[in-house]
């Protein structure tokens, strides 16, 4: 089997005539994250010349269910239990000598690289895909891998938006023990298992790369960096070794976020890159904001977490999403057989404990397509009555990416719609009536020019 890399995932993909190559010179402002952002949901594409840089980009690789199911080897059918089984069981991932990654060594500069800008608004390159490394300074057997946007400053500075989550633990622990740096490795251009692990609910203590590792069936494989002390993916396309300067704090942003709207501009820690490690040939992975990539990428470990608490009250569970207009992090539709009147509420309260980002839960009956979001309106038109079927929490913790959240304390209000029948009415009254269709129909249908 080959090893597990973006450029072999990619070659697959165009392989199945699921990702595609642009040739025509484009430029990272604005132009390779719009051809992108229309192409990702259909195909993953490489951007062969770019005019700022001399190394190709790819993007979109995340974009789809299918693609992400491609890259785990797997049915979708099988996909929530390949993230819970790879979070409850982390394989030990092996360290070797030397990678592809090891091919070229040099002196940090930023600006040789195809970083994009990707939002009007936007005033400096973003590296959006790249997942960060780091050691525990107390036991260096505990490591923490998470994907956080770096703003280019110059040559070799960046700031990193850490949220108070893993890394931001390990950088209080350094603090703590009088350190003013914490090592790092910012490793771009990964096998899609890395990325979807480096963005799961991987509990402290354990290293992502693991999670990853038993995803890929123990084919992962990692380095340790020669500048810093921290390890990385031997066969990364790139590889900044670089330290965070905990004293040093920048403004960071303006950035657009999962939502699609632009998020606060903060202080945040000061990364300074001190060696870069690539392949010869290295291409740069991109990742555009607010798309469908970014959004599966966030959500999809989230949803499985959600479709197992829910399955532990409701057994009777047939799907849960986290839908793309709620931002694939702040809404979650479900829908169940419900077998007693209340487990279309209970399946509510599961589904806020298990992600607390969540903001509204609509639960529709096994007959709603929960992809089908109109269908899910109808069954909110049709089977809901506020004064019942509504529940509101107030003053809970929410999202900081949402907007309307209180932003100062991150307090929201959630709510809850059981758009389910009740079980105490005439079941038929709530059904969607057909017309009976026959072959006749059918093949009058077909011979039309056009299809439906
Ligand atoms: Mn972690």
């Amino acid at each position: 089997m080959k090893k597990p890399s973006l450029r072999e995932f990619f070659n697959l993909l165009e392989k199945e005539n699921k990702a595609l190559r642009i040739k025509e010179e484009v430029s990272v402002k604005f132009e390779i994250p719009f051809i992108t952002k229309k192409l990702e949901p259909y195909k993953a594409v490489m951007f062969e010349k770019v005019k700022e840089a001399k190394i190709p980009v790819v993007a979109g690789i995340c974009g789809s269910r299918e693609r992400i199911c491609r890259a785990l080897n797997i049915n979708e059918e099988k996909l929530y239990d390949k993230i819970l089984e790879a979070l409850k069981n982390p394989l030990k991932t092996k360290i070797v000598e030397d990678g592809e990654v090891k091919e070229v060594k040099e002196k940090p500069n930023l600006k040789k690289f195809p970083i994009l800008i990707h939002y009007n608004c936007d005033k400096y390159p973003y590296v959006t895909s790249a997942i960060i490394s780091a050691k525990n300074p107390d036991n260096e057997e505990v490591e923490n891998v998470s994907i956080h946007r770096l703003q280019v400053l110059d040559e070799k500075h960046l700031a990193i938006r850490i949220v108070p989550r893993h890394l931001y633990k390990l950088c209080q622990i350094a603090k703590d023990k009088g350190k003013n740096t914490l090592d790092i490795a910012i490793s771009i251009g990964n096998h899609p298992a890395i990325l979807l692990a480096a963005s799961s609910p991987a509990p402290f203590g354990v290293s992502e790369f693991d999670v990853a590792n038993r995803m890929l069936n123990g084919e992962l494989k990692l380095i340790e960096c020669e500048n810093v002390n921290a390890r990385a993916p031997a066969n990364s396309e790139i590889i900044f070794e670089a330290r965070i300067l905990l004293n040093k704090l920048v403004e960071e942003g303006p950035f657009v976020d999962i939502t699609g709207t632009y998020d606060a501009v903060r202080l945040q820690p000061l990364v300074e890159v001190v060696n870069v490690l690539r392949r010869s040939d290295c291409i740069y992975q991109a990742l555009i904001p607010a798309g469908f990539e970014h959004k599966l990428l966030m959500g999809l470990a989230r949803e499985a977490k959600i479709w197992e608490a829910v399955r532990n009250v409701v057994p009777t569970v047939k799907a849960v999403r986290l839908t793309d207009g709620g931002c694939g992090w702040l809404h979650v539709v479900i829908s169940l057989k419900k077998q007693i009147e209340g487990d279309s509420k209970n399946a509510i309260l599961a589904a806020f404990s298990a992600h607390p980002s969540v903001k509204h839960v609509i639960v529709v009956d096994e007959d709603i397509d929960v992809d089908n979001l109109s269908t899910v309106e109808w069954a909110l038109a049709t089977r809901f009555q506020a004064d019942e079927d509504l529940i509101i929490i107030k003053n809970v913790r929410g999202s900081s990416l949402d907007p309307s959240a209180e932003q100062e304390t991150g307090l929201t209000c959630k709510a809850g719609f059981d758009a389910t029948i009740p079980l105490n009415k005439p079941k038929e009254k709530f059904e969607k009536a057909k017309i009976p269709e026959n072959q006749k129909v059918k093949d009058i249908l077909s011979k039309l020019n056009f299809k439906i």
